[in-house]
Order: C-alpha cells, then sequence, then structure tokens
C-alpha cells in the first residue's frame, strides 16, 4: 500500500500503526497468542479492540458485562458482515441494541447476531453460542418486540 495512503488513513483514524482498521480481522493477542477478533469499532470512536474469536449467548455477554469476583468486566462487540463494504466489522453492543437485538438471534435484516466478549488474557471461558441459546434469544428478541408500545397500533398511547 502506498506509504502516503497509509499516512492519509492514519491521519484519518481509519488505520492505526498496525494495520489495524475497521475490517474485523483474525489476528492472535500479543501477550497470549490467543487467536482474537481485532478491529476499530465505529463508536464510540475508533479505537483497536480485542475480542474472543468464540460467539457468546445472551447469558454470556451478561457475565462479560456485569464481571464479578475474578471475572474482569468486559465490553462486548457484535461482529457484524456489511455486504456493501465487503467485510465484516465489529460494533460496541449498548443497552439498545442488546435489547433489540439479543446473541444469538436473528435481527432484521436476517442476519445472525454474533456477539464476543472483549478478549482479556486469562479470563475464564463464557457461554457460547449455541443452538438452544439462539432460540431462547429469539424468543427474547420477539417478546421484546411484542411488548413495545407501537407493537398495536390500535392500542391506547402509554401515557
Ligand atoms: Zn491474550
Amino acid at each position: 500500500m502506498p506509504a502516503a495512503l497509509v499516512a492519509h488513513l492514519k491521519a484519518t483514524g481509519a488505520w492505526d500503526a498496525g494495520g489495524v482498521s475497521r475490517r474485523a480481522q483474525a489476528r492472535p493477542c500479543r501477550r497470549c497468542a490467543v487467536v482474537c477478533m481485532v478491529g476499530m469499532p465505529s463508536t464510540p470512536c475508533a479505537y483497536e479492540v480485542r475480542c474472543d474469536s468464540v460467539p457468546i449467548d445472551a447469558v454470556g455477554e451478561a457475565l462479560a458485562l456485569i464481571g464479578g469476583t475474578d471475572m474482569p468486566v468486559r465490553a462486548t462487540y457484535r461482529l457484524r458482515w456489511y455486504p456493501g463494504r465487503g467485510r465484516y466489522e465489529l460494533d460496541r453492543r449498548n443497552v439498545w441494541s442488546i435489547r433489540a437485538a439479543p446473541a444469538g438471534s436473528t435481527d432484521d435484516d436476517g442476519q445472525r447476531v454474533i456477539v464476543l466478549a472483549e478478549h482479556v488474557c486469562g479470563a475464564p471461558a463464557l457461554p457460547v453460542s449455541t443452538a438452544a441459546g439462539r432460540a431462547l434469544a429469539e424468543q427474547a428478541r420477539q417478546a421484546a418486540e411484542d411488548a413495545a408500545p407501537w407493537a398495536d397500533p390500535d392500542a391506547p398511547p402509554p401515557f
């Protein structure tokens, strides 16, 4: 890649000194050598993030976010395919994205919601996404959608 282009990408925050960009890619952890998914999330700002490469289920995501004794608090990210860009990207999860698209469910675009926990060297394994976990996540998503005030257009306003 031309040096001027690399300099431009670094200056605009689209590429860091280690070659990390918005494109999620598999790379070994520098400390423990476990294969991670590495990329730059778009929000809250572009920074390098390393995630475990095994998708977790909704319980695993809750455990990651809560932490506990000898369990670090870990952010979670969605590994999402963007067809127009031809690449996977990591997007940080928040209360709205977690509620709208639980880990392991299928989103409105028909994509499976693949959630990865932030990588912490030596952290215990989290519950992984399984077929049963995906079915539960789909039920939770449907229940949240049914409970939304806009679900029934004939219902009285909630206030
Ligand atoms: Zn590591």
